[in-house]
């Protein structure tokens, strides 16, 4: 959840890692921290965001660097990380969360002082206990005692070592020459090289003179390959627009295309499988798994395919499902989601295959996962998901299309959707918007609407809404409102109707009209005006692909709805964008 980044080499290693958070700050941004190696150990911490942070900190060649989204104790200096060890020979970061780190602690406290709340400042304290096995040894047997999810970067008062260990959260190397780079996600060293080597699960690195990988249980070596990744690195930058959300919003004039083209054969290899399979389920969070429910819609309506709906941090209530010959279909940005990677273990142990719909090259998912599709959004910044949404839709969309046997139909649907969405998202369209926003800003509630395959974009779409704009915001299908919620609706209270060209629309604009009989302010999405919205959003005709193109206005919403507000969309708190803690 949080950043990491660390670097060893000629370049100043200070700068470098600094410069590399404020790259990472979408992932976690309530402290930071930086421990710089000359010949001794300086730390420098702070609560709040590394943004403005603009001091020159003492050159040096090693240096490591840490976001915090704190798990364990409140948002202090003191939690922060580096953290020492009692005799400050040993300093950590630490992204995931010590299970066990009462137990460890209260063993360790008889000969250690803790000078923080943090699960993490445990690990620091059990590798000194194990030094005088030497650097690599004391490490392999503190990591055996921890449970959890981690990666750790560890650094030493009297060595130049630079290690780091790895189980469940993500880390990778960059290599350059005469540098190595550690951090959690690759836009952190980008801009200075595109080789990377990945850390699997249950392995450590050390960097000394080289580079040298072990397996964390045998404490073999092991060996890697080099990677060319082909992000470029102004991809990840602003491009002039305000924030990282509107630019990846505007992104979509390109990145739906993307999305859709596949390798046509494994689409069909894919699609055989899950129409011969024992079951599918799809599983993701957050907003992945809204799309993973909207998923649900296209393989039954499009190919008459049941395929069940699971948040994958539920999905351990589901297992007893699963049984051998089955599918799992994970969706995740990141490919790091710590829910599904955990939804995968239990997958594999029944010998299910998984296949996964992922951004992120390289990811955990990509390399536990039997078969990927990459998305090919690029990189997306911002911590509410807008880009790589609907690629997602657009490709489980093609999915469905291959099982129903219209590869080429679904195609045409969607470039035909592609190419609409480039025409929809013009400057006069964003201020028809946003002119909407400065009517409801302040809107203590705003409910959402939807049927059938909008329904969970009606949820996606308060989601959108509650996570940077922090308006209460809920989503419902649209029938089940006179079940109860219809209650909540007083006079112009806003709600938005999410209406596609369907056979659910006639049933939808009824349930908009219940709602403004009530006095509700009705924003409607749609294709064509009707009588009874206050406001009207146009969106294009595109049939079933209708959830694509219907959350797009909301996202801009969003968006507005948050500037208006003086907040930060791409940096929504509470919030991180890779959820690698359970
Ligand atoms: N559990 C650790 C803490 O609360 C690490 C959190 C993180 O991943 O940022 O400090």
């Amino acid at each position: 959840m949080c950043g990491i980044i660390a670097y060893k080499g000629e370049r100043n290693a200070s700068e470098i890692v600094v410069q590399g958070l404020k790259k990472l700050e979408y992932r976690g941004y309530d402290s930071w921290g930086v421990a710089i190696k000359n010949k001794d150990i300086l730390l420098r911490k702070e609560v709040g965001k590394i943004t403005d942070f603009n001091e020159e900190l003492p050159k040096s060649s090693l240096a490591i660097a840490h976001t915090r989204w704190a798990t364990h104790g409140g948002v202090t200096k003191e939690n922060a990380h580096p953290h020492f060890s009692c005799n400050k020979e040993v300093v950590i970061i630490h992204n995931g969360i010590v299970d066990n780190f009462q137990e460890l602690k209260q063993k360790l406290s008889k000969d250690h002082k803790f000078v923080s709340e943090t699960d993490t400042e445990i690990i620091a304290h059990l590798i000194e206990s194990y030094l005088e096995r030497g650097y690599e040894e004391a490490i392999f047997e503190a990591v055996k005692r921890i449970e959890g999810r981690y990666a750790i970067l560890v650094i030493f008062r009297d060595s130049n070592k630079l290690i780091a260990a790895r189980k469940g959260s993500p880390m990778i190397v960059g290599v350059e020459d005469g540098g190595y780079f550690i951090a959690s996600d690759i836009p952190a060293f980008l801009g200075y090289t595109n080789k990377v080597m990945y850390i699997d699960d249950n392995e450590m690195v050390v960097i000394d003179d080289g580079i040298k990988f072990f397996n964390l249980d045998s404490r073999q070596e092991v060996q890697k390959r080099l990677i060319e990744i082909d992000w470029k690195t102004e991809e990840a930058e602003k491009e002039g627009y305000e924030h990282f959300m509107i630019k990846e919003i505007m992104e979509q004039k390109e990145t739906i295309r993307k999305a859709i083209n596949q390798d046509e054969n494994k689409l069909l290899f894919i699609a055989n499988k899950i129409n011969n399979a024992f079951g599918t389920y799809l599983v993701g969070c957050g907003t992945a798994g809204k799309v993973c429910q909207t998923g649900e819609y296209f393989f039954s309506k499009i190919a008459g395919k049941h395929i069940n709906f699971a948040f994958a941090s539920e999905f351990t209530n589901y297992h007893r499902f699963l049984t051998k010959g089955g599918l799992m279909l994970t969706v995740s940005q990141s490919g790091e989601t710590a829910d599904v990677l955990e939804a995968i273990e239990v997958a594999k142990k029944k010998e299910v295959e998984v296949i996964s719909l992922l951004n992120v090259f390289g990811s955990s998912m990509m390399r536990q996962s039997d078969f990927s599709f990459m998305i090919n959004a690029g990189p997306e910044k911002a911590v509410a998901s807008t880009k790589a949404t609907t690629s997602q839709l657009a490709l489980l969309m093609l999915l469905a299309y291959a099982c129903a046997n219209k590869l080429d139909e679904g195609k045409k649907l969607l470039i035909d959707t592609a190419s609409k969405v480039n025409d929809m998202l013009n400057p006069r369209y964003e201020e028809h918007i946003r002119k909407l926003a400065e009517k409801i800003y302040n809107s203590e509630n705003i409910y959402i609407i939807g049927r059938g395959a909008n329904y969970p974009m009606a949820l996606e779409s308060a989601i959108k809404i509650q996570e940077v704009s922090y308006i209460h915001a809920e989503g419902f299908a649209a029938g089940e409102l006179k079940h109860g919620p219809i209650a909540l609706i007083s006079e112009k209270t806003p709600c938005i109707t999410l209406v596609a060209n369907d056979e659910n629309k006639k049933d939808i604009l009824s349930n908009a009209m219940e709602v403004k009989a009530r006095g509700g302010y009705i924003i409607g999405i749609s294709p064509e005006n009707n009588i009874i919205f206050d406001y009207w959003i146009k969106v294009p005709d595109v049939s079933d692909a209708s959830p694509i193109v219907n959350i797009i206005p909301v996202q801009i919403l969003a968006y507005h709805l948050a500037v208006l507000r003086g907040l930060d969309p791409d940096k929504p708190r509470n919030l991180a964008k890779s959820v690698t803690v359970k």
